[in-house]
């Protein structure tokens, strides 16, 4: 359904994970404050998101990892 998270919320097509990337947060960057909240000050610095991707219409989309 629409709440599988391995699939694109656009077209429905199985995602592809490119894997874990590692964001800079914080310093003069205040936006993911307040996108994320708290979560952004977990790290050093660095916030790990997953990467996935659309085969088929190439959308990305971008979610927490669930295992470090
Ligand atoms: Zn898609």
């Amino acid at each position: 359904m629409a709440s599988d998270p391995n699939k694109c919320l656009r077209c429905g097509a199985e995602l592809s994970s490119m894997g874990v990337e590692k964001f800079r947060v914080g310093g003069t960057s205040g936006g993911w404050d307040l996108l994320l909240g708290q979560m952004a000050e977990l790290g050093e610095g660095l916030l790990a998101l997953e990467v996935l991707a659309c085969q088929t219409c190439r959308k990305v989309e971008m979610r927490v990892p669930t295992n470090n």
